[in-house]
């Protein structure tokens, strides 16, 4: 592919109220008007370059949603104080009663329950499937269907879904395609390859620095401004508004994003390599032995590589648990959930971030109970870390090192 997303976000220009480099932030919940009448047909929508009030839109949160807009290719886009704000809503507007989804089974655990145990209320109703079986997606359709919903890059398995095919079942089908990107930020370009919406929680990869939620819904005008409308918008109504100092913030961060990621691909790879090469179950999409590594390839903007997360399994939770906490112990990352960190993060799914989903389900969709994911750091010396990781592994019997016989 030829997109540039990294070029799109360069060619924007803000700048603040007295030259600054950066756009001044809008620090208010409301805002005047001069005259009465066009305090109307703002409310009514009709008066472009006018605020109102900041729960509907700010110009510190345009801002953002504007980069993040031109990074995927989309029209415009909606910030959220959330990923799962992001996610809630799309699907609350996209759905009603009755309405049906067609899920990729591998999702982020939170979405996951919000489409097993919460939209039930509703009577909306979802069907799990392998995202990576095109047949399956097209039986689980039913008349009631309104949504394809999956992950780029599929949480924590690293599943890949071929964007390209879901995007002409759902057009065949009258569907929306909904694709979580968070793990795949410049790599995969979703609305590229046909993907109506694309959302994603920023406080991964693309603030990548931890220091707050937030998300992003990217899509047509037409579509956000469904979001927005202040009668029946899910976002405006539900209220899952970013606040304008963090929009701000967000921004300066994504500034860096595409060095980031280069960096978190090129580590991340590295590791892989090793990994595997010692005989460990290793899990990276840029892995010749990966079983989307050629649909990942075809769909990639290549500069950006196969993204920071892996994952290995090292047979039992008990040893998995040792490892995480000695290599925390020896300062080669923390063990947290989330990702996308300047320092590696691991945790175990199956007890953290995957908990949701029940024990025999986890077993269906192959996730093991010795499985650790790893969202890879930007170590300026990552061969030094890999050879701590491997001393840790060692001394956990975790690899099965053959002892070299010195030859007198
Ligand atoms: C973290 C995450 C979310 C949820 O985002 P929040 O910002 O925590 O609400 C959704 N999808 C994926 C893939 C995630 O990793």
């Amino acid at each position: 592919m030829s997109f540039k997303p990294a070029n799109h976000i360069q060619d924007l220009q803000y700048f603040g109220e007295f030259g600054g480099v950066n756009p001044s932030i809008s620090d208010s919940s409301t805002y005047t008007f001069l005259s009465a009448k066009t305090m109307f047909d703002t409310f009514e929508g009709n008066a472009d370059g006018c605020y109102l009030y900041s729960r509907h839109s700010s110009p510190s949160n345009l801002y953002l949603g504007e980069a993040l807009a031109a990074m995927e290719g989309t029209e415009t886009a909606n910030v959220t104080a959330s990923g799962m704000g992001a996610i809630t809503s799309v699907l609350l507007q996209l759905c009603k009663t009755d309405d049906h989804v067609v899920s990729s089974r591998t999702i982020y655990g939170g979405t996951y329950a919000f489409l097993k145990n919460f939209t039930p209320k509703f009577n909306i109703k979802t069907s799990f499937v392998d995202i990576t079986d095109l047949d399956a997606v097209k039986a689980a359709i039913t008349k009631n269907t309104k949504v394809i919903y999956c992950e780029s890059v599929s949480n924590p398995l690293l599943e890949i879904a071929d964007i390209t095919g879901l995007a002409e079942i759902a057009k065949r089908n009258n569907l929306k395609l909904v694709v979580d990107n968070t793990f795949s930020p410049l790599s995969i370009s979703p609305a590229k390859l046909g993907a109506d919406v694309v959302v994603h929680s920023l406080t991964k990869f693309i603030n990548g620095s931890s220091d707050t939620v937030g998300g992003v819904v990217c899509g047509t005008q037409d579509f956000i401004n469904q979001l927005r409308n202040v009668n029946d918008g899910a976002s405006m109504l539900l209220g899952v508004t970013m606040d304008s100092l963090r929009a701000a913030s967000v921004l300066k961060n994504l500034r860096t994003l595409h060095i980031r990621i280069q960096q978190h691909s090129k580590n991340a790879m590295y590791l892989a390599n090793k990994f595997e090469t010692d005989g460990l179950k290793t899990v990276y999409p840029g892995l010749k032995s990966h079983p989307s590594h050629l649909r990942f390839s075809k769909m990639m903007n290549d500069e950006y590589g196969f993204g920071g997360m892996l994952t290995i399994d090292v047979g039992c939770l008990d040893k998995a648990n040792e490892l995480m906490e000695m290599m925390q112990e020896r300062n080669l990352g923390y063990l947290a959930v989330s990702l996308g960190f300047y320092k590696t993060l691991f945790s175990a799914p199956g007890t953290s971030t995957s908990s949701e989903i029940p024990l025999e389900e986890q077993k269906n969709m192959g996730l093991t109970d010795g499985l650790i994911r790893f969202s890879i750091g930007l170590d300026a010396d990552i061969e030094r870390t890999y050879k701590m990781m491997r001393t840790c592994m060692e001394e956990l019997n975790i690899l099965q090192v053959k002892k070299v016989t010195k030859v007198a």
